[in-house]
């Protein structure tokens, strides 16, 4: 999981933006009129998310009680496919150095076809548009996740726009063999003291997303890399295996660099430096 950069304009001008796109039709001819006369309501939940964003407080967001037609007119504003949204994704695409960063930052394993809402919108209607409140993700993350956004009166996932993903390690994977097949297991683990508050949302997203399950289907395609480029290492340099390791090593500070000390890519690698046994399999596999 990784912060990402959010958007950092005007959310209510992003509103009237996605308003003003939008057309009535025969069957109902005054959707817009309607929407606008309802301004001051988004006004004031836009504004109270912009403030609670800033302090980090979401979870005390206030819930508007509005009748099924009036849900159904806001839910009607997001549209994915609608050039608004599609202007926002390719915007949030971009990190603060200005660098595309094309993966889901949720799961750190597709890339990102989809938007989620992270306040839920079956309960927050009226922010269904608003720009912070829409996080890009693979689809797979998007369609895992559930309109349940509390746990105890707290926020249950990390929310990638204003929190930090702790900096300790938090994600293990446990590697043996079965015969001569690796087999891996992938965890999270608080031993290293991350905050108790964020590791707590950090491992209901993990669960929540079955990244356990996603990050070992993933694994052979890394292992076979791997062992490629030991192959070339070996075969180029005659490397040894304290230079192999030094190589892998190197490499995973770059991937940490770039996507967080808890990249699963960048965990597992250094698993196999770690574990004489498993390095060796590895090594096996590349001479
Ligand atoms: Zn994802």
């Amino acid at each position: 999981m990784k912060k990402v950069k959010f958007y950092s304009d005007d959310a209510l001008d992003f509103h009237k933006d996605v308003l003003k796109a939008k057309r009535n039709t025969k069957d109902d001819p005054t959707y817009k009129k309607r929407m606008e006369d309802r301004e001051d309501t988004i006004s004031a939940q836009f504004t109270e998310y912009d403030s609670r964003f800033a302090a980090n407080t979401l979870e005390g967001m206030s819930v508007v009680k509005l009748t099924s037609s009036q849900i159904a007119d806001f839910l009607r504003l997001y549209r994915y496919k609608d050039k608004c949204f599609q202007d926002l994704e390719e915007k949030l695409s971009v990190d603060e150095n200005g660098h595309e960063y094309p993966y889901c930052p949720m799961c750190d394993i597709g890339e990102y076809h989809s938007l989620d809402h992270i306040l839920p919108k079956g309960v927050f209607p009226i922010l269904c548009d608003h720009p912070k409140n829409l996080i890009r993700c693979c689809s797979t993350c998007n369609e895992n996740k559930s309109e349940v956004w509390l746990e105890g009166g707290k926020r249950k996932f990390l929310d990638l726009y204003i929190d930090d993903v702790p900096n300790e390690q938090m994600l293990f994977v446990d590697l043996s063999l079965n015969g001569d097949l690796a087999v891996y297991k992938y965890y999270v683990s608080d031993v290293n003291h991350p905050n108790p508050d964020l590791y707590r949302m950090y491992k209901n997203g993990f669960e929540k997303l079955e990244l356990a399950r996603r990050y070992k289907k993933q694994t052979n395609e890394e292992i076979t890399n791997m062992i490629s480029s030991m192959k070339d290492n070996i075969k180029q340099f005659n490397a040894t295996d304290d230079q192999l390791k030094t190589s892998i090593r190197s490499s995973v500070a770059d991937m940490q660099q770039r996507h967080g000390v808890n990249y699963w890519r960048a965990i597992l690698k250094l698993a196999f430096c770690d574990d004489a046994k498993m390095f060796a399999w590895l090594k096996s596999k590349a001479v």
